[in-house]
């Protein structure tokens, strides 16, 4: 009879072809400058569909635009079990400038135990990873109780509108599934005696703000004549400066932390800011990221004033990137600017919402599920995990809505360095090992949901 470990063994075995299937999405250059005509995603999911059809999984690819192509594979379970979803994004960011690579950032190359090029992190391996676990599966010719469903949409780097966003809107029942998998968690902290992951069960929201503040224009030569826009912003930038938000360490993250951490002392809202203080002298991104999942951000990024140099300002644009925590709205934001901006006149703000934070459950059979999986994947039994909070969005909120409760959660091998990734950046490159590990865990994740009754 079938067993996991046989499953695991063929995934370790598939090694070279899923390389392969790595660096052919690597080289389709579909890239996503967030401006139309842009994208170029069907040509990677036409490598996804031949790979997939070569073992009879049958995949549909639905454009939201010419080229611009969403890939959905389910493959039906009898219906005795929930289905999984395992989804990502073939569309990868733009090269700034090719001469700082090593490797060419479309050439896919193999070195250091790594594939190079842009989108290989962030999220082709993953989504090769997702492949890979699905192919194993279908050759091994497992009976799946529930739906086994491989999603990989566009345009997530510019928001999902042209992706998830377009699915969900347009082909719900598509991509509908009770449990989903995608890009997110699943780095494990480092510093601590053990080896604990990340399992990202939310993910803050984003807004834009532009305050715009009003004064008089005036000729330069007698600027007392005027009311200088630029000098009226300058305390609006000074509250921005010194505001501190509201800290809260009330989610499950911190009460689930401080137990795989072995803390003595419960997190609270009062001691978060001192336990962050202390996490920061031994490991500053972790810190950096606590500091994050605690709190709202609102920062200014940018800032437009005047017209011509020997005009003196009429008005003054602050643009401001705002991260907010899953349970603050925009009304909650609203009434913060409204604190911040109080007494101060002739200033107006507007706020555009553009990634609405969500949150799914960490108490949940989902979630043994995907703990189980990662031990049987790593072959060990003694790892922790607690529920993270992604800073930056997903495409997880796109099928949050849908009913779908959806965990970020890539894990990395325990023995590689994340930093390396340079997802977004130059040199980005994605570890074999780590993809690798993804695959084995998402076999194991789908034989424990999916799989026969034991
Ligand atoms: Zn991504």
């Amino acid at each position: 009879m079938l067993t996991l470990d046989d499953l695991l063994a063929r995934i370790d075995e598939s090694r070279d072809e899923t390389v392969s299937l790595l660096q052919a999405l690597v080289r389709v250059p579909s890239v996503n400058t967030g401006v139309m005509p842009t994208g170029n995603e069907t040509p990677a999911c036409e490598v996804l569909r031949d790979k997939l059809a070569a073992d009879g999984i049958a995949a549909e690819i639905m454009e939201s635009a010419p080229n611009r192509g969403n890939l959905v594979a389910r493959w039906r379970g009898s219906g005795e079990a929930p289905s999984l979803m395992l989804m990502g994004h073939v569309d990868v960011v733009p090269v700034e400038d090719e001469s700082q690579w090593t490797h060419p950032p479309f050439s896919a190359e193999v070195a250091d135990g790594r594939v190079w090029g842009r989108g290989s992190a962030d999220m082709k391996s993953t989504v090769a990873a997702e492949a890979m676990a699905m192919i194993v599966l279908k050759r091994a010719g497992v009976a799946l109780r529930g739906d086994l469903v491989l999603a990989a949409g566009a345009d997530e780097e510019a928001g999902g509108a042209y992706g998830f966003g377009w699915l969900a809107e347009h082909h719900p029942d598509k991509i509908r599934a009770d449990y989903a998998i995608n890009e997110g968690g699943g780095r494990p902290l480092r510093g601590g005696s053990d080896l604990t992951y990340p399992i990202n069960t939310g993910e803050k929201g984003r807004l834009e703000v532009t305050i715009t503040v009003t004064g008089r224009g005036y000729h330069a030569s007698a600027p007392w004549r005027a009311d200088n826009a630029i000098y009226r912003a300058q305390p609006v930038l000074d509250r921005l400066a010194a505001y501190r938000p509201e800290v809260s360490a009330d989610g499950d993250l911190f009460r689930y932390l401080g137990d795989a951490l072995g803390l003595q002392e419960r997190i609270t809202t009062d001691n978060v800011d001192r336990f962050i203080a202390d996490i920061s002298e031994r490991d500053v991104d972790l810190g950096s990221w606590l500091r994050a999942a605690s709190r709202m951000t609102i920062v200014a990024t940018m800032i437009r004033a005047g017209v011509k140099s020997n005009s003196v300002a009429e008005t003054c644009r602050i643009t401001c990137d705002v991260r907010t925590l899953p349970w603050q709205d925009e009304r909650y934001v609203a009434a913060q600017l409204d604190a911040i901006l109080a007494g101060l006149d002739g200033i107006r703000y507007d706020i555009v919402t553009t990634a609405i934070p969500s949150a799914s459950a960490f108490d949940s059979p989902f979630a043994s599920a995907v703990q189980r999986a990662t031990c049987r994947a790593l072959g060990r039994d003694d790892i922790r995990f607690f529920p993270g909070l992604t800073t930056g969005f997903t495409d997880s909120r796109l099928v949050r809505p849908l009913g779908t409760l959806a965990y970020g959660f890539a894990p990395s091998h325990p023995d590689s360095d994340p930093s390396k990734d340079g997802a977004h950046n130059v040199n980005e490159s994605a570890s074999i090992d780590d993809t690798m590990t993804q695959a084995r865990t998402f076999v194991a994740l789908a034989w424990d949901v999916l799989g026969p009754d034991s």
